[in-house]
């Protein structure tokens, strides 16, 4: 099983990482955003000092002040706002560009990831850590940048404080911390309290929503009084967090407004004590009102920067715990050597499988398959077909036994000379974006434009191919692509055919096709699997009919193997269930006639029947 738990993080481990792995190889332009950081910081503190100047040289009637003090004004607020451009400028080209490596570097996990991780969560929560979860990274980490220059002018506002008068500066900053410190505490529990809400409210919905929705179950079993007791409960617990919640609310303006006054009201005797000692005066006092005023607003900012800051931390953990994933399919070390043309035989010795959930799907499975044979499985859905199918690629390991490929154990073999020795052709044939030529091209690397044209004929495609407007360069967008599932399928044996491997795993289409494509694809199909080892989840009676042998499965397990005739003699399973739906002496004479027209026709008339039989709500969801 993969490994999907991390350790909590801490927050200095979860930055710090973000800062070695992703931020560090960019310093040179953080160095720069540092630089304009520090010229925002410098000129808002600044003005404070600056202002101190002026109001200075006002009482001392400077008549120069005149030009030099519009002028700094206008200078120390236009390099601020220069400041802080250029650093959003740099900042997010970094930010930007460590986003996208980081939704490069998580897909390049997910597509070598082992497919019982990947199975573990829901697709949508995967797509979440793309998006929501690498943008609160963003976010956050656009948070730590400004909280870094929110520190740099704090600082640089007490150092002007400071050098004012720092007794003052000291007095100043305590009795505003000490002020303002509760309505941060309220303004916390509000917070709280509304997330609180915001949880409940949730809640409340699904409370509704389940009722409503079962209410049908809720009739015929009379559980409306146990369903009004559970939400009941709901609407009582939203209640109690409202009047919470208001009172809160109600509090903090009131609240604001007297630590206010008693603030100023503090300051005021401070200044009359300072200024009759003669430790300042009126520029001195405005400097200082000045900074105070501007070290609020990165002060307040600071403060919630630490909530937004441990969302990034909480979402990195998530993006981490994903990135640190580690596969359990290790590779191996076997290849065929140059000249050795790989058979394709199969063995399977005591092997029994347990999805990652803990569903035991196979269960002592012995099962040679002779090179070159084609074996149909049959079986009822459930009955652990896909699941032999999905063990050859080793998109899952055995969890007992072992398989053995031209007598070498899938373990041992390289793991991409091992795939190579496997097509797979689905009943969702799956196409990709890209031109028809690509999605042909993908079954064998460096193809040429031949290999693929001869193996789409071969397929019985070229004719469709042919027709499209641009032929082999038509572009294929597969969420609206206009193929018929018979022309998907004929692409897919294409790109099987090219792929000339000598075991083909075919999943066959439970859906009805029409004759002509169903024809096209039985004529591409016989040709690909001609001379390869061809495993068969089978819904169609010829190709059971046609099949070397007939493995079939029932929970798990073989339950009978061998011949049509064999099984139906044997009288098993698969006669059991043959003969619940078939009129097998009618079927059997029609074979024995030969493939005449009448006999082809009374067939496909079963063929319908067989695949209700073998399949039986099939889902092919696994390969
Ligand atoms: P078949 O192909 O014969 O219809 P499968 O091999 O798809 O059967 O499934 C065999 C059993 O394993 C079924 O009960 C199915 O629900 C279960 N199964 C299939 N895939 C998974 C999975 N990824 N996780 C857990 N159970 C699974």
């Amino acid at each position: 099983m993969s490994d999907v738990e991390t350790p909590h993080l801490n927050a200095r481990a979860a930055y710090g990482r973000l800062w070695r792995e992703w931020l560090a190889p960019h310093w040179h332009k953080m160095m720069v955003a540092f630089g304009f950081m520090l010229i925002v910081a410098l000129s808002t503190a600044g003005y404070a000092k600056f202002m101190e100047w002026v109001i200075s040289a006002l009482e001392h009637k400077d008549p120069t002040v005149i030009w030099w003090g519009p002028l700094g004004i206008i200078g120390l607020t236009f390099s601020k706002g220069v400041g802080h451009y250029l650093q959003q400028v740099v900042q997010n080209n970094v930010l930007s560009r460590v986003q996208a490596d980081m939704q490069k570097h998580m897909y390049d996990r997910l597509v070598y990831m082992d497919l019982a991780f990947l199975l573990a969560e829901a697709p949508a929560a995967l797509a979440a850590r793309f998006s929501a979860d690498i943008e609160l990274v963003r976010q956050a980490s656009i948070v730590v940048f400004g909280s870094v220059r929110d520190i740099l002018t704090l600082v640089a506002a007490i150092i002007v404080m400071l050098s004012i008068d720092w007794a003052m500066a000291i007095g100043l900053v305590l009795v505003f911390a000490l002020a303002f410190g509760p309505i941060g505490i309220a303004g916390a529990r509000i917070r709280r309290i509304s997330s609180s809400t915001q949880s409940e409210i949730a809640h409340m919905t699904e409370a509704v929503n389940e009722g409503l929705t079962g209410i049908r179950m809720v009739r015929t079993y009379q559980l409306e009084e146990w369903l009004k007791k559970t939400s009941d409960d709901v609407f009582d617990k939203l209640q109690v967090l409202r009047v919470s919640l208001v009172k809160w609310q109600a509090l903090i303006t009131p609240m604001i407004e007297v630590l206010a006054g008693i603030a100023i009201a503090v300051l005021l005797l401070l200044v009359a004590l300072r200024m009759q000692s003669g430790a300042i005066d009126l520029a001195g006092f405005i400097g200082l009102i000045t900074a105070l005023g501007v070290a609020t607003n990165p002060a307040r900012k600071l403060g919630g920067a630490y909530a937004v800051g441990l969302q990034g931390m909480a979402a990195l953990e998530r993006v981490y715990a994903l990135f640190d994933a580690k596969n359990d399919i290790a590779d191996g070390t076997f290849t065929y050597a140059d000249g050795v043309k790989p058979r394709g035989e199969i063995e399977f010795r005591d092997v029994s499988f347990v999805y990652p959930d803990g569903y035991a799907a196979l269960h002592d499975i012995n099962l040679t398959i002779e090179a070159g044979q084609t074996y149909a499985f049959v079986g009822r859905s459930g009955a652990g077909k896909s699941t032999v199918f999905n063990l050859l690629p080793r998109l899952f390991d055995a969890t007992k036994g072992s398989i053995l490929i031209d007598g070498v154990e899938l373990t041992d073999h390289q793991l991409g000379s091992l795939r190579n020795q496997i097509s797979v052709v689905s009943q969702d044939s799956i196409l990709l974006s890209g031109t028809v030529l690509e999605n042909i091209g993908f079954g064998r690397e460096g193809a040429t434009l031949e290999a693929c044209i001869a193996a789409a004929k071969a397929a019985a495609a070229d004719e469709f191919i042919s027709a499209l407007p641009d032929g082999y360069n038509t572009r294929i967008d597969p969420s609206k692509s206009s193929f018929s599932g018979g022309e998907r399928q004929r692409l897919s044996i294409a790109r099987a055919m090219l792929r000339d491997a000598p075991i083909l795993l075919l999943d066959e289409p439970t859906s009805a096709l029409d004759a002509q494509s169903e024809a096209a694809i039985r004529q591409g199909l016989d040709a690909l699997s001609k001379g390869r080892t061809t495993l068969v989840i089978a819904h169609r009676l010829a190709t059971i009919l046609d099949a070397d042998q007939i493995v079939v499965m029932d929970k798990g397990r073989i339950v009978d193997q061998g011949t049509h005739e064999e099984l139906l003699k044997r009288g098993g399973i698969y006669a059991d269930l043959f003969n619940l739906q078939f009129d097998m002496k009618a079927e059997h004479s029609t074979r024995k006639r030969g493939r005449s027209f009448a006999g082809r026709k009374r067939k496909r008339g079963l063929l319908e029947m067989v695949s209700r039989f073998v399949s039986l709500g099939h889902n092919n969801d696994h390969l």
